[in-house]
């Protein structure tokens, strides 16, 4: 089993992956956060910058640039750290799913997209106001980030979201047959 060393302490660890990620590698983020996953997107150039925060908030480093990889604090294990081979953001994020052996329908529709943090359930009355009313209309379901107040709902733009990350983690499952 690939990454064992690192994922089969418990279900809980997995759960509980937390990551930073480069800003080489920045559209795993978004990915990342779909699926339900705490991850911050360093903005910074700053290697030791990024290091750091890695270290504080213990999240693993998804980056493309080799010289962290080199660092001692991750040869020596103390920090996780996985260095993306691809350019393209499918397949980036397929190496950290294969990699950590992540549930890609982990928890999905809990984090904002735009600033990480977890949403918070929104009653239809509640968010009246505050969408199109035609979404109103057609969902029941919203949540809201407490940080910059996107109403979010299981709507066409969500769906299509999903929908392409099942299709692809289908398609690369077969491919590996
Ligand atoms: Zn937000």
């Amino acid at each position: 089993m690939r990454g064992c060393n690192f994922i089969c302490k418990g279900v809980r660890l997995i759960n509980n992956l937390k990551f930073i990620v480069d800003n080489n590698a920045g559209k795993l983020a978004k990915w990342l956060r779909i699926m339900g996953y705490d991850t911050l997107f360093f903005n910074g150039s700053d290697d030791s910058g990024l290091i750091a925060i890695a270290l504080a908030e213990d999240r693993v480093i998804l980056t493309r640039d080799t010289q962290i990889i080199k660092r001692r604090v991750v040869t020596s294990g103390r920090l996780k750290a996985i260095l993306i081979q691809s350019d393209e953001p499918e397949r980036q994020m397929r190496q950290v799913i294969d990699t950590l052996n992540l549930d890609w329908q982990f928890k999905p529709f809990t984090i904002c997209l735009e600033c990480n943090q977890p949403l918070v359930e929104r009653s239809k009355q509640q968010v009246k106001d505050l969408v199109p009313p035609y979404v109103f209309k057609t969902q029941s379901q919203y949540m809201e980030c407490p940080a910059c107040h996107r109403i979010y709902w299981r709507g066409t733009h969500w769906q299509a979201m999903t929908k392409r990350l099942e299709k692809f983690m289908n398609k690369s499952a077969n491919n590996t047959k």
